[in-house]
């Protein structure tokens, strides 16, 4: 049986990483395909776990002898995926996640129109600058010239959100972790024809309201805080209120939080 290929793009700092790694601890059978990258490893991040680590020169020969499905630059430094990933998740019939950004997702695409696509977004600007200044401080120092590179990266990224299958925002983590989940659920089940154990119903349900074409009162509020629905030359985020000196994310409380 032929693995299903899912790409999942978001905005860095969404929470994409947080996500997978919640899905690779509740669903098996999904292979993450360890991308390489010359940019230095960060916080806790180790050689081969996370990415593989190495040089500018030693990339630019993966690219030469054809070693890459693709490959970016992506805020200055370059990644790409191996095709080996997914010669190997194709001999042990795996599912593929490939982690890349919008531009490598639209080189997938072309090349695998049969790919399950996902994107991510952050709720809104403010939360997503919190998510960044948090990483950056877990990792030891803001640097807020970054935090705004990534901020300012993010609706142009978010702009690509039409070009995905499902969408997903990011706000309570265990809600977005359980509509991931029913997107792999469902699309085995649907191409497969394997069963769901629990719930099945409901998890068809939720996949299919994460479906881009059933997504756009939900992405309004998203889109209008990133200024996307504005025409190009009025474009600008809109944090809401500067938030008080305890400024935290846990999610907005307002929504029902039962997904599964
Ligand atoms: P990405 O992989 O998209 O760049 P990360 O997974 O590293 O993002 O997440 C960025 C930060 O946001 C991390 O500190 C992570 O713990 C936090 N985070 C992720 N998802 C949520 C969420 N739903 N609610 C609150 N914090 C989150
Ligand atoms: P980070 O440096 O924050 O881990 O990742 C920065 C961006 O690079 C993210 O959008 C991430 O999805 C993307 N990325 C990671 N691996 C790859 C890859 O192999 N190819 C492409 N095109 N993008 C990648």
């Amino acid at each position: 049986m032929a693995g299903i290929l899912f790409i999942i793009s978001a905005p860095s700092g969404s929470g994409k990483s947080t996500l997978v790694s919640e899905l690779r601890k509740q669903v098996s059978g999904v292979d993450f395909a360890v991308s390489w990258t010359t940019r230095a490893p960060r916080g806790s991040e180790e050689n081969g776990r996370e990415y593989n680590f190495t040089t500018r020169a030693d990339f630019e020969r993966m690219v030469e002898a054809g070693l890459f499905l693709e490959h970016a630059e992506v805020f200055g430094n370059f990644y790409g995926t191996a095709r080996r990933s997914l010669d190997e998740a194709r001999a042990d019939g795996h599912d593929l996640l490939l982690d890349i950004d919008v531009q490598g997702g639209a080189q997938v695409r072309a090349k695998m129109p049969e790919a399950v696509s996902i994107f991510v977004m952050p709720p809104n600007p403010r939360v997503l600058r919190t998510r960044l200044r948090n990483r950056s401080r877990a990792e030891g120092v803001v640097n807020e010239e970054e935090v705004y590179r990534r901020l300012a990266a993010a609706s142009r990224e978010i702009e690509n959100y039409r070009e995905y299958g499902y969408i997903l925002v990011n706000d309570i983590l265990d809600r977005a972790v359980a509509q991931l989940e029913a997107i792999v659920l469902a699309e085995r089940f649907y191409r497969n024809g394997e069963v769901i154990a629990y719930r099945s119903r409901r998890v068809l349900e939720v996949a299919a309201a994460c479906m881009q074409n059933n997504s756009q009162e939900r992405l309004k509020p998203v889109l209008e805080a990133f200024g996307i629905l504005n025409a190009p030359d009025q474009r600008q985020f809109n944090f809401g209120e500067e938030p008080a000196e305890d400024e935290s994310d846990q999610g907005s409380d307002d929504e029902e939080s039962d997904d599964r």
